[in-house]
């Protein structure tokens, strides 16, 4: 069985349930009132990045957002006899589930490793001992023996006999991204938090990313979003370059570069303020604008398994 898991979609922050709108009442008192408005993401989910790629008897899992209860709870299932767990950087929305992992909590734990890309600065054991074993923060320490690694971006890595190739990516205080070879020699890479707005960035990214089979990327803004013309849903229009996001402008760029392009583009890092309707409406954006590159697109959704083994038979 080879799959990607996918226990958490969503970038920046777990996106609420609902809002409260101040409106206008009909009578004089009081004068203004609060009114709830639901924010529907019923298909997309609400949690931040965790992705888990299960191939045959390893696993893979990629942030510790909140949607680790997901990827852990979905890695113990199958089984595997080891785990190994990376980063992609260090951002909350990005570790901000670390101690929720179910994995991190047994004696018996196939997780046994931990890589952690050098970037922002950020000392892994550090981050392991505050996050986890400090009582302050969490009230049960990890049960798990598990090797914490730091690496370079851009250094190659093998785990579990899969080569694993990593690439330092423009986002503010750096992230890794990862593309793995699985077991049948096909590869996928998970690419999120990335601003992809330079070409010397889409060339970089191109190169990283040339003849996978499968790509995790993310595409948080439509291009008048990022630019400030217009805000996300009813948000104040506010510029958000250099932010680290990309829009589908700046993917069609990039991947324009590469001599193969990957067959299935998955994408990721849902702003946390869209509603579903809007995730719809861009998800049919972003496969238009990506139409002359004629690869399969598709926005991710929170507990979404996609089966790679099907995907590689079409
Ligand atoms: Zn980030």
């Amino acid at each position: 069985m080879r799959c990607l898991i996918v226990g958490g979609c969503t970038g920046g922050a777990v996106a609420p349930a609902r809002r409260l709108k101040l409106g206008v009442s009909r009578s004089d008192t009081p004068p203004q009132i609060w009114m709830q408005r639901d924010l529907d993401r019923g298909e997309f989910g609400q949690l931040t990045t965790s992705f888990a790629i299960i191939d045959e008897d390893v696993a893979f899992l990629i942030d510790n957002g909140l949607g680790v209860q997901i990827t852990g709870d979905a890695i113990q299932q199958a089984e595997p006899k080891q785990v190994a767990m990376f980063q992609s950087h260090y951002h909350y929305d990005h570790i901000e589930g670390m101690h929720l992992n179910p994995l991190l909590y047994r004696p018996d734990s196939p997780l046994t490793q931990f890589f952690c890309p050098k970037v922002g600065g950020v000392v892994p054991n550090q981050l392991w001992n505050e996050r986890l074993l400090n009582t302050s923060h969490w009230p049960i320490a990890p049960k798990c023996q598990t090797s914490i690694y730091d690496f370079k971006p851009g250094a190659s890595l093998v785990v579990f006999d899969r080569d694993i190739l990593t690439s330092l990516q423009n986002h503010p205080g750096e992230s890794c991204g990862y593309r793995i070879q699985l077991s049948d020699k096909k590869s996928i890479v998970i690419a999120t938090d990335v601003e992809l707005s330079s070409a010397y960035h889409q060339k970089n990214f191109a190169r990283f990313v040339d003849g996978a089979d499968f790509l995790v990327v993310e595409c948080q803004l439509r291009e008048g979003e990022y630019l400030g013309k217009v805000g996300v849903m009813d948000s104040p229009a506010t510029p958000m370059i250099g932010w680290g996001h990309s829009t589908p402008e700046m993917i069609l760029a990039s991947l324009e570069r590469c001599s193969e392009v990957p067959k299935s583009v998955f994408v990721t890092h849902h702003d946390s303020r869209r509603d579903q309707t809007d995730l719809r409406n861009f998800e049919g954006e972003f496969r238009s604008a990506l139409l002359p590159l004629g690869i399969d697109c598709s926005f991710l959704y929170e507990a979404q398994d996609v089966d790679l083994d099907e995907l590689e038979s079409m």
